[in-house]
């Protein structure tokens, strides 16, 4: 399954779901495809005087229910399928938490990492002057993505308002707080996860009072996740681990101690006071949440039967296989799937973009509050689907997102 062309898994995705809503032919014919894709060329005037040329992707999935939104990725392995299952992807995320945006995902295929900081700002801009006629407040709102960061997004927008003749800052998210990013905007993936694991332990009575948690990945979000589990929940958090390995202590984890270790030596491996654990063994300690929070595929059907945890709450996107989903609900393991529990972070994005079109800024309270409303409500939303049709929350998620989509393009006429 992990070898197979992402956007074929995505159709997929999409055909079941539809069958399961008894969708008209048409309709499921419409969901199926992105409504534009495009790719281009940008050459770019490398340091030492040659041109090197990059090839840039930009796919509006949908905007049936407002103006696209989808992040940029800069990664050698990018190729237009990989943005196709990812703009529809966020169809199905701003979906899910209803927000009036569609979904869409752009690219550019290379290694940033060889890319010096004057070449990422060509290269920056470049893409901004392939793609300025397609996106805009209205149309089509970028984002930061992988190996993309506030200062590319300041270029970018730096770029669109050149060509545009005034400031835009609403054109793109993810920008630093100077240049109109929303406060919050930072732990927001993180912030928007808790709240769901809180919704979910109401709904599936589990006293959270002394619970214990397990973190796999301890980047933005996995980090963020230690430091707002305690702070919010008071949950203890036991066992993290990073792409180096992972680190337990029963008695709890303390935040500014791992993250100072991990600032200092790059790894939480070998902090103080804590025992190695691997990465596979991290996935199966006894913990009431496990939070994935890494990578795709690492729920497998191999691992799936050894996860003592009563919920797995997916931050990173695509973490568990089919086979595995399958195999948690049926041992009773409830699974906050990635499309609701990690929509946090694109929550806050579109926050940002209302700010920037009132030029009105609002505090970090009032964030918070709007973000949980808005994640409490997906929950809830996906919960009752799921209880109601007996399936997955997964395909419950599905069903939500795909027939908003679908209402929305019927009622303006489309099919
Ligand atoms: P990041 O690059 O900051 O962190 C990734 C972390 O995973 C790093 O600590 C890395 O060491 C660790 N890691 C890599 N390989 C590992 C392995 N084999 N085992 C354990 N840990 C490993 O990325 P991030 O922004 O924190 O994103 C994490 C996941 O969440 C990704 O799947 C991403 O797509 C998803 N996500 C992020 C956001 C966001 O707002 N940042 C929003 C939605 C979804």
């Amino acid at each position: 399954m992990t070898d197979i062309n992402p956007f074929v898994i995505t159709q997929r995705q999409i055909d079941e779901a539809s069958a399961m809503l008894g969708l008209d032919p048409a309709t499921h014919a419409f969901l199926r495809e992105p409504m534009r894709e495009f790719t281009f060329t940008i050459p770019l005037r490398m340091d030492d005087g040659s041109v090197k040329i990059f090839r840039g992707y930009r796919v509006q999935y949908s905007d049936a229910r407002g103006p696209c939104k989808g992040g940029i990725r800069w990664h050698p392995d990018e190729t237009l399928d990989t943005v196709k299952a990812l703009a529809a992807w966020m169809t199905w995320k701003t979906s899910v938490v209803d927000i009036p945006l569609g979904g869409s995902k752009g690219g550019v295929a290379c290694n940033p990492k060889e890319l010096s900081p004057t070449e990422q700002e060509r290269l920056a801009r470049g893409y901004v002057r392939a793609v300025w006629r397609m996106i805009g407040e209205e149309l089509d709102i970028p984002a930061p993505d992988v190996y993309t960061n506030p200062q590319i997004m300041a270029w970018m927008m730096d770029e669109y308002s050149t060509i545009r003749g005034h400031m835009v800052p609403g054109v793109i998210t993810g920008k630093p707080l100077q240049l109109g990013g929303s406060a919050g905007r930072d732990d927001a993936t993180a912030r928007g996860g808790i709240y769901a694991v809180r919704e979910a332990a109401k709904v599936i009575n589990l006293d959270l009072e002394g619970a214990t948690i397990a973190i796999q990945g301890y980047g933005s979000v996995g980090r963020s996740i230690h430091k707002l589990a305690d702070e919010l929940l008071s949950l203890r958090v036991v066992a993290v681990s990073d792409s180096h390995g992972g680190i337990y202590n029963p008695n709890g984890l303390d935040y500014k101690t791992i993250y100072q270790h991990k600032r200092a030596t790059g790894s939480v491996v070998d902090a103080p006071n804590t025992e190695a654990l691997s990465n596979d063994e991290i996935l199966a300690t006894d913990v009431t949440v496990l939070f994935p929070a890494a990578l795709e595929n690492v729920i497998t059907d191999e691992n799936a039967g050894s996860i003592k945890a009563k919920i797995v709450a997916e931050m990173a996107n695509g973490p568990t296989t089919p086979e595995a989903d399958k195999i948690l609900y049926d041992r009773g393991i409830y699974v906050l799937p990635d499309l609701m529990c990690n929509a946090g972070g694109v929550t806050v994005s579109y926050f940002e973009q209302v700010q920037n079109a009132y030029d009105y800024y609002w505090t970090l309270d009032t964030i918070h509050q709007r973000l949980d409303r808005k994640m409490s409500e997906a929950f809830h939303a996906v919960h009752r689907v799921a209880e109601l049709k007996g399936v997955r929350n997964r395909q419950a998620a599905y069903l939500v997102a795909i027939e908003r989509v679908a209402e929305a393009a019927k009622l303006r006429g489309w099919v």
